[in-house]
């Protein structure tokens, strides 16, 4: 692989902001992000192919097989996998390539691929957490509950990463983001 791109991970707990993090961070045209494979069913307005390719469980694991993921997880349930090709590509253009992906698969792609910078986007706390997992409105009391269980879990595991940004203010942690990445 001819690498002069870079891969980045952003991950950090359901409800911490990755996705609108993300979303400011492509207004910059260096910046592109992978679109993930999921057997979740589509939420609110998420299109497919836009905001994930949205597949069956028995697609899923055949693609597992085919060895077509760089890293997959199973998160609430339902699994999420990073496809390869678009991220080698992406390292062959040079491009800021972002992932916004769980825990488990963000310790997947820091093992193999060493020099991914990764970045754990935290909300200020459970309370805040919590209330933009309900402000969603599209997910159920008993999943916003697992993924509050989950953010625990994943909190236990933020010193792994390069760095760490509190999404409180969204306009902060964009530049703190940005700085990190020297894109200011
Ligand atoms: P959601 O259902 O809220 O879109 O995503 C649930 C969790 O799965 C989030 O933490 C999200 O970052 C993560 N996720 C999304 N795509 C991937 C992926 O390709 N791989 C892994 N491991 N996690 C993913």
């Amino acid at each position: 692989m001819n690498e002069t791109g870079r891969l980045i991970i952003l991950s950090g707990p359901s409800g911490s902001g990755k996705t609108t993090l993300c979303k400011q961070l492509m207004k910059d045209p260096r910046v592109k992000r992978s679109v993930s494979f999921t057997t979740r069913e589509p939420r609110g307005r998420e299109q497919d192919g836009v905001d994930y390719h949205f597949i069956t469980i028995r697609r899923f694991e055949r693609l597992i097989k085919e060895g077509k993921f760089l890293e997959y997880a199973e998160y609430c349930g339902s699994y999420y996998g990073t496809p390869l090709e678009p991220v080698e590509e992406a390292i062959k253009e040079g491009e800021l390539f972002i992932l916004a992906i769980d825990v488990k698969g963000a310790l997947q792609v820091m093992e193999k691929i060493p020099e991914t910078t990764s970045i754990f986007i935290m909300a200020p706390d459970e309370g805040a957490l919590r209330k933009r997992l309900e402000d969603r409105v599209t997910d159920s009391a008993t999943d916003i509950n697992k993924r509050v269980e989950e953010a625990e879990i994943e909190l236990k595991y933020r010193d792994r990463y390069d760095h760490c940004v509190v999404n409180d203010e969204l306009e902060v942690a964009v530049s703190e983001i940005k700085n990190i990445l020297g894109l200011s």
